[in-house]
């Protein structure tokens, strides 16, 4: 939080050298804290303390928090993300809205992260045609992920490349978290991926209303 004062110019006016230490203290504290939470998150699911909620939720409402949460992040990276809601989809559902957030932004800060400056991000929540379950599809055309890492990817610590905690920052825990999240919803995760070609994560998760 300080080192955002200092960086916003509302504290002492730094020298060049000072602000450039100021602005790995500031990116270095973000990522930390981004630490604590996946691990902090993880140790929550593994603990047991997951039982999903069953309460009533707007997705048109959640769509518009996801967005503010991405939306920086995006502009930073010169992506505008296209967000879809599905006219389908019932305007209430019945769920745990804080487990299908976790889901969503961790699959979108992935996309975001993944995907070369100017490229694109999409989220699109729509239900199965029989309405027994919705889908939350984000697609992206990043780097991709090869066939063969389909799997590992949804393990705790993993990355494609071990390279890759180098060059794009992270843990391997954000995938191991929706996976847990999403098999404590009933849910099911599709991924279709190639080298360069981008990535489509859809989860698909039991539909229910509230009965009036
Ligand atoms: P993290 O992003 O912290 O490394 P995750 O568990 O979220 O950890 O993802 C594991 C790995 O899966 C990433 O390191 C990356 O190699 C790969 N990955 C996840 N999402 C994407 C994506 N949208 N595009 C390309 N690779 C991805």
């Amino acid at each position: 939080g300080f080192s955002s004062i200092m960086l916003s110019g509302m504290g002492v006016e730094l020298p060049p050298h000072a602000l450039r230490m100021m602005e790995r203290i500031s990116a270095n504290s973000k990522n930390l804290i981004a630490i604590i939470n996946d691990i902090l998150d993880l140790s929550r699911i593994e603990a047991g303390f997951l039982q999903p909620a069953r309460l009533p939720f707007r997705p048109a409402h959640l769509m518009l928090k996801w967005y503010e949460q991405i939306r920086v992040l995006a502009q930073q990276k010169n992506i505008s993300p296209t967000f879809t809601l599905s006219p389908e989809l019932p305007l209430v559902l019945l769920g745990d809205e804080d487990a299908i957030g976790k889901i969503v932004t961790n699959l979108l800060l992935n996309a975001v992260k993944f995907t070369p400056a100017g490229g694109s991000v999409t989220l699109t929540l729509a239900p199965t045609p029989d309405l027994s379950y919705f889908q939350i599809i984000v697609t992206d055309s990043g780097i991709g992920i090869p066939a063969e890492a389909h799997d590992y990817i949804f393990e705790a610590f993993r990355q494609v490349d071990q390279s890759s905690t180098r060059e794009y920052g992270g843990t391997g825990l954000g995938l191991t978290i929706v996976k847990k999240l999403t098999d404590a919803l009933n849910g099911k995760i599709a991924l279709v991926s190639a080298p360069n070609e981008g990535s489509t994560f859809t989860i698909s998760i039991p539909l229910q209303t509230p009965t009036l």
